[in-house]
């Protein structure tokens, strides 16, 4: 996928933004990097294994990666409206406007919590608004 822009609709292409994290190549510096990613990882699918790793084991509950996997809604745009970090909480509260099968569309508005472990940010919970 060499030039195809990032789902994530930071304006690079995938390649240069969410990439390199889905694959593993390299870990997410910032909570925001580490949300976009996650938004990217739903919105294309088949990235459950990377969605499982970046949430918090106190928090994901019984989830399993295969469980992740799926592309339940067809993710259409990501607002990311305010991202805070201090030391090694975080927090960004977005917005993502979504489709569903049947083309209804909605929107999820939620502020998630982050937490930075031995140098990794990991997906807490969120407070969906
Ligand atoms: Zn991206």
């Amino acid at each position: 996928m060499p030039a195809q822009s990032c789902p994530c609709q930071s304006g690079k292409t995938f390649a240069h933004c969410c990439s390199p994290y889905l694959s593993g190549r390299e870990n997410p510096r910032t909570v925001k990097q580490l949300m976009r990613s996650r938004y990217s990882a739903f919105a294309l699918g088949s990235y459950g294994q990377y969605l499982y790793d970046t949430w918090h084991p106190d928090y994901r509950g019984a989830l399993q990666p295969e469980d992740l996997d799926a592309r339940e809604l067809n993710w259409l745009h990501l607002d990311v409206i305010d991202a805070q970090q201090k030391g090694d909480r975080g927090s960004v509260e977005f917005i993502a406007r979504f489709s569903e099968a049947d083309g209804t569309q909605g929107e999820h508005h939620e502020r998630s919590r982050f937490l930075r472990e031995q140098g990794r940010w990991r997906y807490l919970d969120g407070e969906i608004f």
